[in-house]
């Protein structure tokens, strides 16, 4: 194939560690596999919960109120239900095939738990969460939140009744995602049927990665990658073919990389140190706004 994207490596997951008691997450980036904090930016972390079986609970398992600032939030939901609430006043269900789109920019506090119901019967739970990050232009802009129906994405049917392309940024063959970003980035959920193939026209500079969320595929030919398996691309050519060896489901992430230094601490997302020391001073005053526990 012509100007085929190449393999650059086919991650396992790696070992899970909790957020909260909700959330049982395989880090892929940064952390997982020293990747490099930009490696995949403007993608800054992906933590994915693979399938896991939650046991009926009375009270909601997740992550209590804690403070973001300098990046988004943005919650892909496979299995089970997901709560959000912020000191915005901004709150939201997530379900399969939803996505919550917050951003945090200049600072928010939220809480993330399972849904009410959800959290009574028990059962199936499959998450990612990613946190993108902003330009230093952005990043104390006003919050926001954007609750991503499955209805409402962009819906491109592979011919031959080979599955969907379901748009969540970005664009695909002319289709559209609903999100609005601050950096030019392409996010699919992408629904394949056994033997169905795929090709993907991505721009050659941006980061790419998929998530295999389901199923087997086999890309460009002769690289397999099985489900929970994250497919890192490198940074050359454009054209991205997929077979699908089994039904599966995929997490397509590009981006045009955010050429800036990275300052880190925990929950803040900056380009300069003083930064994490402004955040941390802004927060302990209060200035993220208030949220009930
Ligand atoms: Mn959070």
């Amino acid at each position: 194939m012509k100007n085929t994207k190449t393999v650059e490596t086919v991650l396992a997951p790696p070992p899970t560690h909790m957020v909260g008691n909700g959330f049982r997450v395989h880090n892929f980036f940064p952390s997982g596999y020293r990747l490099g904090q930009k490696r995949m930016s403007p993608f800054f972390l992906m933590d994915y919960n693979s399938k896991i079986e939650f046991s009926p609970s009375e009270k909601p398992r997740g992550v209590g109120v804690h403070p973001h600032r300098g990046f988004e939030t943005v919650t892909i939901a496979y299995h089970g239900k997901v709560a959000h609430h912020d000191s915005r006043g901004n709150s939201g269900i997530i379900g399969e095939g939803d996505v919550q789109w917050m951003t945090a920019a200049s600072g928010i506090l939220h809480k993330e738990y399972h849904e009410k119901e959800f959290s009574r019967e028990g059962g199936l739970f499959q998450m990612v969460q990613l946190w993108v990050n902003l330009p230093a232009k952005d990043k104390m802009s006003e919050p926001k939140y954007q609750n991503l129906l499955h209805n409402n994405m962009g819906n491109y049917e592979i011919p031959g009744n080979g599955g969907n392309v379901f748009v969540i940024a970005g664009e695909h063959n002319g289709v559209k995602g609903p999100a609005k970003t601050f950096t030019p980035l392409n996010m699919y959920d992408v629904r394949l049927n056994k033997a169905a193939k795929l090709n993907l026209s991505l721009p050659e500079n941006y980061n790419t990665g998929i998530l295999v969320v389901e199923g087997k595929v086999k890309i460009n030919e002769n690289e397999i990658a099985p489900a929970d398996h994250f497919i890192l691309f490198r940074n050359e050519g454009t054209e991205i073919n997929i077979e699908a060896m089994e039904n599966a489901i995929l997490l397509v992430l590009n981006g045009e990389p955010i050429d800036e230094p990275i300052a880190q601490y925990g929950p803040f997302l900056m380009n300069k140190q003083e930064e994490i020391v402004q955040a941390m001073e802004d927060f302990n005053k209060g200035k993220f706004g208030r949220l009930e526990d």
